[in-house]
């Protein structure tokens, strides 16, 4: 997924925590479309919907939905149970949400029972319990390949335009309910849909209500926070230290160079020690060797025009050369 569209789904995903109280993991009601465009486009259900939710998803099937994916299944002579289909992940994956609408709790139509879970109460569309949404488009119906029986075709693109009418119903409804987030398979694309108007305005509603709410809290307490503000106005300017900070003052010229001078001293005892390490008895004369050091500076300051091609600088690298020369010998 690109960075700009994960970035711009974290954002969504964080308004929809903000203003309706979602809260990882994130429940998702699958449906039987979204199912089976999840597998014809070879993606990974929990991995596809972390990547467009930004977040750990828990995935949910209805007993309607499963119901609907099992109706269309043949028949196993062996069990006299429906075949499970590819599209169908296991129960570890994609466990069922209990869902009753009736006294003997037979399955209803896959969308009522859909939206009869979002939104659960009659008298006002609230997702109450976090759910999003995830559904998609249902497949084209199969192209006649005989090109025959043009009476079958018709009948064929009736039932997939009744598929597709029911599917985009279920998306319509899902956006008049505030507070739905929408998950739709856009050709082998999962999408977040962009916050639809309603929970939009619910969203800006409960901006503007917390903007109100600051309000008045600053009006009731603005006297006494004023009042703190400014004791702690008093107590940071006491403990203010008088006189520029030793550490930020730039140094005068001659302290510098001998500051220079001291950390070139420092330097060098430390490559002593270095070779201490490894021969002691030459640490000694390196040591010693430290006396004459202002003859090699003044040697660097004259030759400071053509640095770098000089002889004792290029010396070394030649000697390293040689060095590994000998060493894969
Ligand atoms: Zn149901």
């Amino acid at each position: 997924m690109r960075a700009k569209r994960s970035k711009k789904y974290r954002k969504l995903m964080h308004q929809y925590e903000m203003a309706f109280g979602f809260r990882e993991p994130y429940q998702v009601l699958v449906d039987s479309n979204f199912l089976r465009a999840v597998h014809s486009f070879k993606m990974d259900l929990i991995p596809a919907l972390e990547r467009t939710l930004q977040g750990t998803p828990k995935p949910l099937l209805t007993k309607c939905s499963l119901a609907a994916i099992m109706a269309n299944q043949p028949i196993n002579p062996k069990t006299n149970n429906p075949y499970r289909p590819m599209h169908l992940p296991p129960p570890t994956i994609l466990p069922l949400r209990h869902c009753s609408h009736n006294e003997d709790s037979t399955p209803i139509d896959e969308v009522e029972c859909l939206l009869s879970l979002l939104s659960p109460s009659a008298d006002a569309k609230r997702n109450k319990e976090h759910y999003i949404l995830a559904t998609a488009d249902p497949p084209a119906p199969p192209k006649s390949t005989s090109g025959g029986d043009a009476r079958k075709r018709k009948r064929g693109d009736d039932e997939g335009f009744a598929a597709l009418r029911r599917a985009q119903k279920l998306r319509v409804s899902a956006r008049s309910i505030p507070g739905v987030p929408i998950v739709y398979v856009k050709r082998s694309v999962m999408i977040l849909e962009p916050m639809s108007t309603p929970s939009e305005n619910l969203r800006d509603g409960v901006e503007r209500s917390k903007f109100r709410a600051g309000l008045n809290d600053e009006a009731t307490l603005g006297k006494r926070k004023r009042g703190e503000e400014g004791e702690e106005k008093k107590k940071r300017a006491s403990k203010k230290a008088k006189g520029p900070n030793p550490l930020s003052v730039k140094k005068s010229k001659k302290k510098g160079a001998e500051a220079a001078g001291g950390a070139k001293q420092e330097k060098r005892n430390e490559e002593a020690h270095r070779t201490a390490d490894e021969t002691p008895d030459k640490a000694q004369e390196d040591g010693e060797s430290s006396v004459p050091k202002p003859k090699r500076r003044r040697r660097h300051h004259k030759g400071s025009k053509g640095e770098g091609n000089d002889g004792p600088d290029g010396a070394p690298s030649n000697e390293g050369q040689a060095a590994t020369a000998d060493m894969s010998d």
